[in-house]
Formats: C-alpha cells, sequence, structure tokens
C-alpha cells in the first residue's frame, strides 16, 4: 500500500507533552496514521509531499462554530446577541433547509481546510445535512443534533430532538469520515429549560458515556442577567441542576462562549472538567465582553479556541482567532507573558482534549492520525524564525497555508481543495445567499 511522505521539513512543531519543535526531518504517513518522524528511507511507489521551507504543525482545532452559517456571512452587521439572533434567526427560518446546510457546510469546512483548521466543533440544525456537508470536503467533523424547547427553526418538536439523537451513533458510521465522538448540542439556557437539558444529557451518556455535550453559556452579560431574573441561577446553575455537569463527569462538556462565568461558575466549571471554547472574535465584535484568559486558566478551567459562526465573526479564521485571544490575555489580564505556546497548545491539544480526541490527534506523534498542516516558511513575513510558537501565533495566517492531510489523505494540495469543486461551490452558495439575505432584511424591517 502506498503511504504519503512529508519529505525534508524544515520545521516539524509537535505540541507533544514537552512541545518540541524538530529540523530537518521528514514524515511518513500510512493508513492515516503517522508511521514514522525523522530519517524516511524512500520506497519505490510512495506519495511525496515536497517539505523544504515548510513548517509542519498539527491540523487546528475549531472549538466552536456554526458551518452553515458561512451563507449568512454580513447579514446582521452592528447588533448585539439579542439584536443579531432576532435576525439571524429570520434568515435561518426562511432558507436554511437540509439541502442549504449541507451547502453551507461544505463551504465552511473548506474554508477552514484552506486555513489549516482539520477539525471544528460544529453547532446548526439539520445536523445531518450540515456533517454530510463538510465529511465531503474532507474536514473531521464534530456535528450532532440540537435542542431547542420550541420547534426552533427546523420546526422539529422536542421527541423528534431525542429521537435524532438516539439515532445519531449510527448515522455517523453510516456516513463514515474521519472518528468523531458523539456530541448533543442544546443550544442555550435560555432556548432548552432544565428538564429538557437534563433529558439530553442523560441520554447522550446513556449512548456514549464519553460524548460531547455543547451549549451557549454566558456569552454576554445580558443574557446572564435575564437568566437570573427568570430562574434565579446562571446558565452554568442550571447546567447543574439539569445534572450535566456532575463532578468528574465522564462527558466532555464544552461551553460556548463562557465569558460572564461567575467566580462560583467558574469553580463549578473547573470541578466538572468543562472546557471553554473562547471566540475573541465574535466576543469582540458583538461587543460581548472580554474573558479574562489568566484567571480562567488560574481558577482551572481548560480553554480552547473558536472563531464561532460566520454572521457573527465573518469568517473562520483560527490564525485571526488566536492572535485576538493572545492580544485579549494579554489586555485583561495587564501581562504581557502570556505564552504563545498557551495559545498553540489551545488551538490544538487542548481543543482535542476537549473533544475526547487526544489520543487520535491534536499533536504530531508516532501513532496518531495524520491531520497535518504545512506553511510556506519562505515569506518575508515569516522570516527570520527566532520564537517557533511567537511566529505561528503573531505572524503567520491561513494565506501560508500550503497542504493539509486529514486522517492521512491530501485534502488540500498547494492552496486548493482536492475533494470539491470550487467553482460550483461558490456559486450554488451565492445563489443561496441572496434568498438568506432578502429574509434577514425583512426581519429588521418588522
Ligand atoms: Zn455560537
Amino acid at each position: 500500500m502506498s503511504r504519503v511522505v512529508i519529505r525534508d521539513l524544515e520545521l516539524l512543531v509537535t505540541v507533544d507533552a514537552e512541545d518540541s519543535v524538530l529540523h530537518d526531518v521528514s514524515v511518513a504517513v500510512e493508513d492515516g496514521v503517522i508511521a514514522e518522524v525523522g530519517e524516511v528511507p524512500a520506497r519505490p511507489d510512495d506519495e511525496v509531499i515536497d517539505g523544504r521551507g515548510r513548517l509542519a504543525l498539527p491540523g487546528l482545532v475549531n472549538l466552536h462554530t456554526h458551518l452553515p452559517m458561512t451563507l449568512l456571512r454580513g447579514i446582521a452587521e452592528g447588533s448585539d446577541l439579542q439584536g443579531f439572533l432576532t435576525r439571524v434567526w429570520a434568515a435561518e427560518g426562511a432558507v436554511m433547509d437540509p439541502e442549504t446546510v449541507e451547502l453551507g457546510a461544505t463551504l465552511g469546512a473548506v474554508e477552514s481546510l484552506l486555513g489549516g483548521c482539520t477539525t471544528q466543533l460544529d453547532m446548526y440544525f439539520h445536523h445531518e445535512a450540515g456533517h454530510r456537508g463538510a465529511v465531503a470536503a474532507g474536514s473531521r467533523h464534530v456535528g450532532g443534533p440540537t435542542f431547542f424547547d420550541g420547534p426552533g427553526p427546523d420546526g422539529l418538536e422536542w421527541q423528534e430532538r431525542m429521537a435524532g439523537l438516539r439515532a445519531w451513533p449510527e448515522v455517523l458510521r453510516s456516513i463514515g469520515g474521519p472518528a468523531v465522538p458523539v456530541a448533543a448540542m442544546p443550544h442555550a439556557t435560555y432556548t432548552n429549560s432544565v428538564e429538557h437539558l437534563a433529558e439530553v444529557s442523560s441520554l447522550l451518556r446513556e449512548l456514549a458515556p464519553d460524548g460531547v455535550l455543547h451549549t451557549h453559556v454566558s456569552e454576554n452579560a445580558a443574557e446572564n442577567a435575564d437568566t437570573v431574573a427568570r430562574f434565579g441561577a446562571t446558565p452554568t446553575q442550571l447546567l447543574a441542576s439539569a445534572g450535566a455537569l456532575p463532578p468528574l463527569a465522564s462527558l466532555r462538556v464544552v461551553f460556548g462562549h463562557g465569558v460572564h462565568l461567575t467566580d462560583s461558575d467558574r469553580a463549578t466549571a473547573a470541578a466538572a472538567g468543562v472546557t471553554v471554547a473562547h471566540c475573541p472574535g465574535s466576543n469582540l465584535k458583538l461587543a460581548s465582553g472580554a474573558l479574562n484568559w489568566t484567571r480562567w486558566r488560574a481558577d482551572g478551567i481548560h480553554l480552547g479556541i473558536g472563531t464561532d459562526g460566520c454572521a457573527s465573526s465573518n469568517d473562520l479564521d483560527m490564525w485571526q482567532a488566536m492572535r485576538q485571544a493572545a492580544h485579549l490575555a494579554a489586555l485583561t489580564s495587564g501581562d504581557p507573558a502570556i505564552g504563545a505556546v498557551d495559545i498553540l497548545r489551545a488551538a490544538t491539544i487542548d481543543g482535542a482534549r476537549a473533544l475526547g480526541m487526544e489520543h487520535l490527534v491534536g499533536s504530531l506523534e508516532v501513532g496518531k492520525r495524520a491531520d497535518i498542516v504545512l506553511l510556506d516558511l519562505d515569506q518575508p513575513h515569516l522570516t527570520p524564525v527566532h520564537d517557533v510558537p511567537a511566529l505561528l501565533v503573531h505572524a503567520a495566517g491561513r494565506g501560508d497555508v500550503t497542504d493539509v492531510l486529514v486522517d492521512g489523505r491530501i485534502v488540500v494540495s498547494e492552496r486548493r481543495a482536492t475533494l470539491v469543486d470550487l467553482r460550483q461551490l461558490l456559486d450554488r452558495s451565492r445563489g443561496r445567499a441572496r434568498a438568506a439575505a432578502a429574509a434577514a432584511h425583512a426581519a429588521q424591517e418588522v
């Protein structure tokens, strides 16, 4: 069986336990697995990628996004979270049928892959269609059923949503693609009652003890204030009372945003091993607030990095998100000492751990699945290299990504997506986006 060999890399950023950076090495990938790192003797039938002048790093993990919302990019500008949701939900209700969700997910997955992001935790309704769309582009896509008390934009009743979760492990197997955990995604505590949150988390635990529960939590101050006024409890306290956050939970719980967690929320979240998906671009743009990275870390909160959806933060650029996270961490703590390594780990191995996939991806080590990104170092803005993590977080960008492997498969080659017809994808996306824009504008005028 032929293997892929990335030959003569200038730098290999492993993100292993020691944060090792290797020089002048080759990487052999066999059956989707990193089989060798170092000197790799050539075989005649190797498929060779020239690594000269290139840096390899693990595929980035986007820990909070809504891929199909790429079709709503720029549709609800100038609003806070609540105004934004009014306009976006109108557009979604009008145009987001399964076919459109699949299209938007493919567009989002292609944007992600071209920018070096190989895995995303993607919350969106019509989850089967979204998963199919992202997997078609070659992504390691963690999707799953979404939950709303009411019918939601897809018009499903509660019992239909629960049936969707019950069927999800089998549907995931039937769709195929790179291995991912079973996930369930109640939208938020302001759209799901405590009883419903309890039902979802207990069914998820039954179906997949190591499954992923993902929900929006304490994104802005108004959300917290409204929740406390309505229920006498913060979003985190509601999740805890639903039994979704038991101490030492086997479930992996990921909070989207978590900007306004109180001191006691953070203690609860830390005890439950929660990871907060920090989305600095979205939080800054919607004026949602500034998460204090250093304090959250000190309180024992695990942190990953996300972009959020394109309706709020406009693109899926994880390089931008890493840099925003680093800048915001310095600003909120008043301390410039936050290391680029900390940010890089959050965007790779810590994101993988949040999804229960740290044994599979998130670092480049022999035996792991080959989710590998190559950057072209032969650029003025990447020269010279004094500090590799700082180069990646503070100077590199998605335009530097040349090749991407997911599960050992070459999904981006020389800056081109290999599994999709990009021209056709863009044309179809523009067509559906026009209908979405009309619905959003109508909602704004009401
Ligand atoms: Zn979100």
